[in-house]
């Protein structure tokens, strides 16, 4: 049987979050001593909507490879690889820019969702409409059979399939079908609410948030609206207090009690919150400390990332090879 190859990965925009973790992290943790991961820092991706601010793309690279060294993904199970260092995808999607009209990408309810927030007005990049193919491109460049992520990126998964089957169909079987994973929590709320924690919309904990910086977020958190006075009965669903404890707070039978409490009016938002904020800094404490470790050793981080990235590049450039025999672009001059 065909080895599992997983293809994931972030926009280095900024720190990872807990979103991210439950997301996609923890699912990279669990199958990274049995399945090839190939992990792609995306920064021509996130260019798309930072082209006029670079430096906050360059800047997050390594930010967002110490995230991945501090939850404890393993450069030596694992390929962490920069997607700029590898042209290989930039051709890639050059090729498949073919195979896509322009009415599909308008109709993702992704793309579409980020642009209303993005502002763009009438003034929209075509490479960040046309994302979803430079996605594509990443996934089949290293033949991913499996790309795990959040609920957010399901139509990208769509999207690359539909470019492999016409690609294959026009050319050739060549490239590889992919299935997504969805986590167990495709879509962490945000602290504010809102339906998705994103680093865009600053409503994220960030896996390096300090204790006392978890703890002024978490007593800043939204919770029922509805509900004015600790006596009076609470809302527990999509509650984010109550959606964070189900998922960080290892104690079930404290959730259920301070749930019941909850809705019967018989405790208050701060208690709640309390009893989060050490649930959560419980979590996060084993990520702290290997981050320490990696953040001492800033080389040791540059040559997992430099090494990671010439082994991406290495099998995308094999990938390109059949890419371009399949197209009768392989010349022999
Ligand atoms: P940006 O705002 O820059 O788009 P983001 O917070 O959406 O950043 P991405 O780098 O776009 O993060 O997402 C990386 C991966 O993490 C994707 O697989 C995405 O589905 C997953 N992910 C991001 N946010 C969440 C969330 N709140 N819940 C679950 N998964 C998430
Ligand atoms: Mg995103």
């Amino acid at each position: 049987m065909l080895k599992t190859r997983v293809l994931t990965g972030d926009r280095p925009t900024g720190p990872l979050h807990l979103g991210h973790y439950v997301g996609s992290l923890e699912e990279r943790i669990a199958l990274q001593k049995e399945a090839e991961i190939f992990i792609l820092i995306a920064d021509v991706q996130a260019l798309t909507d930072n082209f006029k601010n670079p430096e906050k793309v360059s800047d997050n690279v390594r930010v967002v490879a110490l995230d991945y060294l501090a939850v404890g993904l393993d450069p030596r199970l694992v390929t962490i690889m920069v997607q700029s260092q590898i042209s290989e995808i930039a051709e890639l999607t050059v090729f498949y820019l073919n195979l896509v009209n322009l009415g599909r990408l308008e109709q993702n309810p992704t793309v579409k969702k980020e642009l209303a927030q993005k502002e763009f007005g009438k003034e929209i990049p075509v490479g960040f409409l046309a994302y979803p193919i430079s996605q594509a491109a990443d996934i089949t460049a290293f033949k991913a059979n499996l790309v795990p992520v959040g609920e957010d990126q399901l139509p990208m998964i769509e999207q690359t399939r539909e470019i492999v089957r016409r690609f294959n169909r026009l050319y050739g079987n060549i490239l590889v079908l992919p299935k997504a994973s969805i986590s167990k929590v495709p879509r962490l709320i945000g602290i504010d609410g809102n339906e998705k924690m994103s680093k865009s919309l600053d409503n994220a904990i960030y896996l390096s948030d300090s204790p006392s910086g978890v703890e002024n977020k978490v007593m800043k958190m939204y919770t029922d609206p509805k509900r004015i006075h600790p006596t009076d009965p609470g809302h527990t669903e999509g509650n984010p207090i109550f959606t964070y404890h189900e998922i960080f707070n290892p104690n079930a039978e404290e959730v259920a009690d301070l749930k019941k409490r909850y809705r019967g009016g018989k405790v208050g938002d701060v208690e709640v919150k309390h009893l989060l904020v050490e649930a959560i800094n419980n979590f996060l404490e084993p990520i702290r400390r290997r981050r320490v470790e990696f953040n001492e050793n800033p080389k040791l981080v540059d040559k997992i990332l430099k090494e990671g990235t010439e082994k991406g590049k290495q099998v995308a450039s094999e990938t390109l090879f059949e890419v371009k025999k399949a197209m009768k672009i392989n010349y022999s001059f």
